[in-house]
């Protein structure tokens, strides 16, 4: 991974140190020698990250930031505050006006690259939801992905402490008590797993100074729990231990706190990853929402083609090799043109919609319908045979007839009838394109039979 690096400091030595040693490391590093340049290199060609210098004459380190965080362009763009400063206000600052870490010079290299790889990880992940969201949400939400995560709330946490002693997590539970968030405090690396297993956490704390718990060890297992994983994890380390801060980074923790705790930074950075979890959150909620939109038929609400194909060969697969049958149903509406062309296309559009309901109703949970094409559906249904499916066929084509649809502009309704073409794996088909193609030739027996009929192969 060769990451942009904007490096962006008033002396001219500083940037030139920071630039060998990041170049030396393959990362990529682009220059800026004031607040302003900064802003317009950031926006010209967002980096992967922006290491910045805090005291720059005119404007500085906190206000760049804030512009950077601001800007929608930008916002996205790790900043890592790079200063002499080192007093506790100052590192709150820097945190309070969006970066997302604060790092003390001289910088130490370890610490430095191990910073910088975890925060570009951080970002392409974030990166790769957000696309994701985009894609997926072109054509349906038009503010999709646009959530700000620094606008979120970061009232009503759960923030789960684990640790041996109960100071860190009574000084969280005071300074967030105001959001209405709780802490648990857990000792044990298992009770604290459970707990980022199920769910209900929105960031966890964990104290890699624990005696009788390797902190440590635990991050590396949340981190590989396929549940977990999407906890944010801060680790409390011994400052000065560079090797064990790298090591806590390149597990994938997602923020860090170094002894001695300051209380106002542990509640910013705890606040942040809160506020993360929930960006994170939205954005695989709404691809989720925007993939079921794609995969639905706007009109009958039921699957679409799209879904089906690809359910049906993951069905006709799991049957193959498990010996199990599957039937087919392939149902067409009879003389449906006529509907459209004596009551109009809306008519006909809510006729569709009634036989849609009446098949899905109609049907047991675990088999599928979808609407196919037109005034085509098609019906999957595992662990039936042909007979089965011939029965079902009937029983759909029987509560379609039976009661007409009522239409707009005709009192007594409209009746509507169904033919349906049957087929199933134990007629010796295996293979999904001979066996649609079996359920076609059957509906065009039905057809050919005089409609409102079910057609199947001879049982077998
Ligand atoms: P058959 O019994 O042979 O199936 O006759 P049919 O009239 O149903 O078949 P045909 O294929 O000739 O016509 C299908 C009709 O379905 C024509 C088309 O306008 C209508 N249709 C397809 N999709 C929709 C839709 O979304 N809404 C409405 N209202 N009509 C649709
Ligand atoms: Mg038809
Ligand atoms: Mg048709």
């Amino acid at each position: 991974m060769s990451a942009r690096v904007l490096v962006v400091d008033d002396l001219l030595p500083n940037v030139k140190l920071l630039e060998a040693r990041l170049t030396a490391e393959y990362f990529n590093v682009a220059t800026a020698f004031s607040g302003p340049e900064a802003l317009e290199k950031a926006i010209a060609d967002p980096p992967d990250i922006v290491l910045l210098d805090v005291m720059m004459p005119g404007m500085d380190g906190f206000e760049v930031c804030r512009r950077l965080k601001a800007d929608k362009r930008t916002r996205h763009v790790p900043v890592v505050m790079v200063t002499a400063l080192s007093a506790a206000e100052d590192r709150l600052r820097g945190i309070e006006s969006g970066a997302d870490d604060f790092l003390t010079k001289p910088v130490r290299d370890l610490a430095l690259y191990a910073r910088i790889r975890s925060l570009v990880r951080l970002k392409m992940l974030g990166d790769e939801w957000r696309l994701r969201s985009a894609t997926s949400g072109q054509f349906d939400m038009p503010d999709g992905g646009d959530t700000v995560e620094r606008e979120l709330p970061v009232t009503n946490a759960k923030i789960c402490v684990v640790d041996d002693m109960p100071g860190l997590a009574r000084t969280l539970g005071k300074a967030v008590a105001g959001d209405n968030s709780t802490v648990e405090l857990v000792a044990d690396a298992g009770a604290a797993r459970a707990l980022a297993e199920s769910g209900t956490c929105d960031t966890l704390l964990v104290n890699t100074l624990m005696r009788k718990t390797d902190g440590l060890r635990l991050c590396a297992e949340l981190r590989a729990s396929e549940r977990a994983r999407n906890v944010p994890l801060v680790a409390v380390l011994d400052d000065g231990d560079d090797p064990r801060l790298a090591k806590a980074l390149d597990l994938g923790v997602t923020d860090y706190l170094l002894t001695p705790i300051e209380p106002n930074e542990l509640v910013a950075r705890v606040r942040t990853q809160i506020r993360r979890k929930r960006y994170m959150d939205a954005l695989r909620a709404n691809f989720e929402r925007n993939m079921a939109l794609a995969l639905t038929d706007a009109l009958t609400g039921l699957h679409n083609r799209r879904y089906m194909e690809a359910h049906l060969s993951s069905l006709v697969q799991r049957a193959a090799h498990s010996r199990r049958p599957l039937a087919l149903l392939m149902i067409d509406i009879d003389h449906f043109k006529n509907v459209n062309d004596t009551y109009g296309h809306l008519a006909g559009d809510e006729a569709l919609r009634v036989v849609a309901n009446r098949l899905q109703r109609n049907l047991r949970p675990f088999d599928t319908v979808a609407r196919w094409g037109g005034e085509e559906f098609l019906v999957v249904m595992p662990e039936a045979d042909t007979k089965i499916g011939r029965m079902v066929g009937e029983r759909l084509r029987s509560k379609v007839a039976a009661e007409p649809i009522a239409i707009d502009g005709k009192e007594d309704g409209v009746t509507v009838t169904i033919s349906v073409g049957v087929s199933a794996t134990d007629g010796g088909l295996s293979d999904l394109p001979d066996l649609i193609r079996a359920a076609d030739e059957a509906l065009y027996r039905a057809k050919q039979g005089g409609r409102n009929r079910v057609e199947a192969p001879p049982e077998g």
